[in-house]
């Protein structure tokens, strides 16, 4: 089983008829323009061929690094609470028909769809989804307005259990895109699709972001020991704040719950958990400025001392379609 990154976004701006759309703030362009040059990109890429260029440098570091694979992850448009989509609060959607595309094109690729369960169609959606090979599904219910825990959702999570599709979920803070729930940001919303028996990923394990986000990481941690079937991301733990909580989550018995992700693009530092001292001076020195950032990023999580079944987890939970799946 070789080491897989279950948290990596996909963008594109529709240049390669994709069906992808990405809407930057002039506040944001900044940001956008330095997350691309920091993997590889250049900031023209915004404005030119950006789907094209984006997933063939994911291929390249991906083919360069020591992961067997990434999971790829569609974005699910923000819905309000009939189901209806409000493209103009979010700031870009990947299809799922796309992330699946990717995915029979190359093995390197292990596609995560994003449905939101108040759409009329979520459940043929999640079909059709399921048909096209599916692993995971991906939602952020701060971010796309998704109650997890409202009642009438309860169908389309026991849809997901019987089909054996986990959820990764967006928990606590988030800066990096526009929050229309900030309530929803609490693993509690957690409880539903956990009681119905999906297996369920709290992406960044809750931890905040922001000096001013409410801490849910405690609360994440006493659920783990309430609900066997949640589990939680290291994704962008090499942040200031989300990575506080690093020296728990490498103890047992939270460590046995911890699956490795980067959220690539987002860029990846190795100054915090060498200041905080979780790596040493020569790991600092000698992957702080290596190109490929999916191998920077294993290799410092590797480093802050997450075990080697952290990064090996995933294949337990994901739905690996019977293509994938070793005989019986
Ligand atoms: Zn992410």
């Amino acid at each position: 089983m070789k080491p897989v990154d279950a948290h990596v976004h996909i963008v594109g701006n529709g240049s390669g008829n994709t069906g992808c759309w990405l809407r930057v703030s002039p506040w944001r362009r900044p940001m956008a323009a330095l997350m691309l040059r920091h993997v590889g990109l250049p900031s023209a890429a915004l404005q030119g061929d950006l789907d094209g260029l984006y997933v063939q440098r994911l291929l390249e570091l991906v083919r360069g690094s020591s992961l067997g694979g990434v999971v790829i992850l569609a974005q699910e448009q923000v819905h309000d609470d009939q189901g209806r989509p409000v493209p103009q609060a979010g700031s870009f959607y990947v299809p799922n028909k796309y992330v699946l595309e990717l995915a029979r094109k190359h093995s390197e690729f292990l596609p995560a769809v994003s449905i939101h369960p108040a759409r009329p169609d979520a459940l043929e959606e999640l079909d059709r989804c399921l048909a096209g090979g599916a692993v995971l599904m991906k939602c952020l219910p701060n971010c796309q307005n998704i109650d997890c825990s409202n009642k009438r959702f309860t169908r389309f999570w026991e849809k997901m259990a019987e089909a054996q599709l986990p959820l990764l979920a967006h928990t606590g803070g988030e800066h990096t895109l526009p929050i229309v729930r900030p309530e929803f940001s609490d693993p509690r919303i957690l409880t539903l699709p956990l009681e119905c028996g999906v297996k369920v990923i709290a992406a960044h394990c809750a931890t905040k972001s922001g000096l001013t986000d409410p801490e849910y990481f405690d609360l994440f941690v006493e659920m783990t020991q309430r609900f066997p079937n949640l589990y939680g991301d290291n994704s962008a733990f090499t942040v200031p704040i989300r990575g506080r909580h690093v020296p728990e989550c490498t103890r047992e018995p939270l460590v046995q719950r911890i699956v490795y992700g980067s959220d690539f693009p987002v860029p990846v530092y190795g100054h915090f958990p060498w200041l905080r001292g979780f790596v040493d001076w020569q790991t600092f020195r000698r992957w702080e400025r290596h190109p490929n950032v999916l191998e920077r990023d294993f290799q410092l999580k590797k480093a802050m001392g997450f075990p080697a079944e952290t990064f090996t987890r995933i294949w337990s939970l994901l739905r690996l379609p019977a293509i994938c799946r070793a005989p019986a």
